[in-house]
């Protein structure tokens, strides 16, 4: 049985138990990260937690920890799992209380975290998804990292219902993301992907690809995606801590340019593979 971390106890799955009153249960009235673990470290950690700490904010929870508080009692939970590759969860809600709107006083936070081991992408069986555009009818503030996702949920089914991989979601002509990725498309060479907004969430896969392309002269753009373009788009990527870049190979029974995995996806592959690499040998943070 696994173990979990539940506010400051480290516990077998089953025997976590929270209140039904937690405001998360209730309200959905918390955030969230999924952090990748290679060899027993937390990848990309400080940018996780810096969203963690942006979330918190944006939804006035005081930050329960300090960040080195929270890299001791995640890698402790790591450890307690085996140590190597891991897939994290992390989940803050605002605590328990009576069934009420307005926040309770004083609030003490619920923290819960809980680790799975992740396997590496094997990227010679990479084949592509397949995904659909749907419209984008979540909230505006979905910069925010919330454990609400009934919106996502009911996207990505309605994807899953059309054997598609992935919802590709579109806001008033534009595309703003995956139901649980970023996107990134390739023209002529160039990657483009939306500015950061209020529409989209700050993805820690996608800053790290763009960070790649500034390190590599790769080049590229952040601007809005028309609907258009994508449908015209040499290349379609997705983008998530725990898939890392996946080819998008058709969309709406579709196929994006010959159908094929692109160049691009495999040189910005190698890339990633390469910074992972380095960071697995120490070499990067
Ligand atoms: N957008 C949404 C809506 C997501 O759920 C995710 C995955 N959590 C992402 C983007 C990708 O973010 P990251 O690269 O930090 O996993």
């Amino acid at each position: 049985m696994p173990k979990v971390y539940l506010n400051g106890e480290y516990l077998p799955a089953d025997e976590a138990k929270i209140s039904v009153l937690d405001r998360g249960f209730i309200f959905g009235d918390g955030v969230y990260e999924v952090i990748p673990v290679y060899g027993g470290r937390l990848f990309r950690g400080p940018h996780h937690l810096q969203r963690l700490n942006n979330g918190l904010k944006a939804i006035r929870i005081d930050s329960p920890l300090s960040d080195a508080q929270w890299l001791t009692i995640l890698e402790e939970l790591v450890r307690r799992n085996g140590g190597g590759d891991q897939s994290l969860y992390l989940q803050v809600t605002r605590g328990i209380a009576p069934r009420d709107h307005r926040f309770p006083e004083p609030i003490t936070p619920t923290i819960f975290a809980m680790s799975n081991p992740l396997a590496e992408v094997d990227l010679s069986k990479q084949q592509g998804i397949s995904a659909v555009t749907l419209e984008d009818n979540r909230w505006l503030r979905c910069n925010i990292k919330s454990i609400s996702l009934l919106p996502n949920i009911l996207l990505k089914q309605q994807a899953y219902d059309a054997e598609g991989g992935e919802a590709l979601l579109v806001r008033d002509g534009f595309v703003t993301e995956g139901a649980a990725s970023n996107i990134i498309i390739v023209k002529n060479g160039t990657l483009i992907t939306p500015p950061q907004s209020s529409h989209l969430l700050p993805g820690i896969t996608r800053d790290l690809v763009i960070e790649l392309c500034r390190t590599h002269n790769v080049p590229h753009e952040l601007r809005p995606i028309t609907k258009e373009e994508l449908a015209e788009a040499d290349e379609v990527w997705v983008t998530s801590s725990t898939k890392e870049i996946v080819p998008v190979i058709n969309i709406d029974d579709r196929a994006v340019a010959d159908g094929r995995i692109g160049d691009e996806w495999r040189k910005m592959t190698r890339l990633y593979r390469a910074y992972k690499q380095a960071f697995r040998e120490g070499n990067v943070e």
